[in-house]
């Protein structure tokens, strides 16, 4: 086989320089492409063995064809969800590998730093004394210490950010669909969690059965004042539902860096234009939400991560019998996959 060409979408230039080094050594042909991957650009990928994407691009049924008919044999995801592959439709015809960690650290820190923005109005502090304004009113925040913590979903990311919360002396309690035995978790159901916690942070995969896990009727059985932290998928939470929960005073805060409908607007600057999305233009006016544009894994650490473990994958794949990081559609039913590849999924 000649030189192995990946197509690489939506790419920027912090990936480009993450790329570019991890590439020194593997020499792959790789097309960097601005645009997201869809329908209307999967020509750009003609001629590729790989396409290489990321958490918004749309690999739906259409797409999965045309790049089958071109003969794109990989997808690679250089991001550990995968809830943008239709992965059922793609067994059998294309397989998709990701990178299942790269930095926990980096998104669980995230996780904190939008927490203690929050709770202690470092974003409302930070404006006012731009403007040599130091006053303090409106600015009183609450301890975190003896606080409880529901953490939800307690995989790689979640578990350092329950044990960035035990530093802070906050009382952590998680659910989790396959809790992990033996961990020292306190683990409860997810509605004794949406009770009892004054801080709630996800950190599961979206899959069917939990978009829009935090609704209406959920909300109503939250702490009055509660803070919710997302850093795992936007979907995850009914967005509308969020503003009516804000505007009851039922949330106290949302620390957003995902949100249902970002592919459309995250990652780019509309900072000269109107924002069409209503929902994401109250959330934003609000004083008691910061919304950070999916960036929680964006650390130096994090994109060497990604970048050497992309191309280790690619290297893999076509090189061996097995391909550690491949995803398929059946692999969530093995406990979230926690099987060991030893041959391809298909
Ligand atoms: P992980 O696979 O290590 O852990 C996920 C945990 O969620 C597992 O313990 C699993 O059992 C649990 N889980 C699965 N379905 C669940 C459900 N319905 N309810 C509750 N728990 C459930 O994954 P991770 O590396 O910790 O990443 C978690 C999520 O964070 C990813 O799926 C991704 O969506 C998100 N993420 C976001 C960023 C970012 O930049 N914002 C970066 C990386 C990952």
């Amino acid at each position: 086989m000649g030189k192995i060409r990946i197509a690489f979408f939506d790419a920027k230039e912090y990936d480009r320089n993450s790329f570019v080094r991890a590439n020194e050594k593997a020499e792959y042909e790789i097309a960097f492409f601005e645009t997201r991957l869809t329908e209307d650009t999967c020509r750009l990928a003609q001629g590729s063995d790989v396409v290489c994407v990321f958490v918004n691009d749309d690999i739906n049924r259409r797409v999965i064809d045309a790049l089958v008919e071109m003969g794109v044999r990989l997808i690679a995801l250089r991001c550990a969800g995968y809830n943008n592959v239709d992965i059922e439709y793609a067994y059998k015809k294309i397989h998709v590998v990701r990178v299942p960690a790269y930095s926990p650290y980096a998104v669980a820190e995230h996780a904190m730093a939008l927490l203690l923005t929050s709770v202690r109005r470092i974003h409302k502090a930070y404006i006012r004394t731009k403007d040599f304004n130091f006053s303090l009113s409106g600015l009183t925040g609450f301890d975190l210490h003896g606080k409880t913590v529901g953490v939800v979903g307690t995989g790689k990311i979640g578990r350092v950010f329950a044990d960035i919360c035990k530093g802070f002396g906050m009382h952590v309690i998680a659910y989790d669909k396959f809790p992990a035995e033996g961990s020292g978790i306190e683990y409860v159901s997810l509605e004794e969690l949406i009770r009892k916690s004054d801080v709630i942070s996800f950190h599961c995969p979206l899959t069917d059965e939990n978009r829009h896990m935090v609704n209406q009727e959920t909300i109503a059985q939250m702490k009055k004042g509660v803070i919710l932290i997302n850093t795992s998928r936007g979907a995850l939470i009914d967005a509308e539902a969020l503003v009516e929960g804000i505007k009851d005073r039922k949330i106290g805060a949302a620390c957003l860096d995902v949100y249902e409908e970002e592919s459309n607007v995250f990652f780019h600057d509309y900072s000269n234009h109107i924002v069409d999305d209503d929902t994401l233009a109250r959330l934003i006016s609000m004083p008691n939400v910061i919304v950070t544009s999916h960036q929680a894994f964006l650390t130096e650490e994090a994109l060497t991560n990604i970048a050497d473990t992309t191309l280790e994958n690619v290297a893999e794949f076509f090189a061996e019998e097995y391909s550690k990081n491949e995803v398929c559609y059946k692999c969530p039913e093995v406990s979230n996959c926690g099987q060991e590849h030893r041959k391809k999924c298909f």
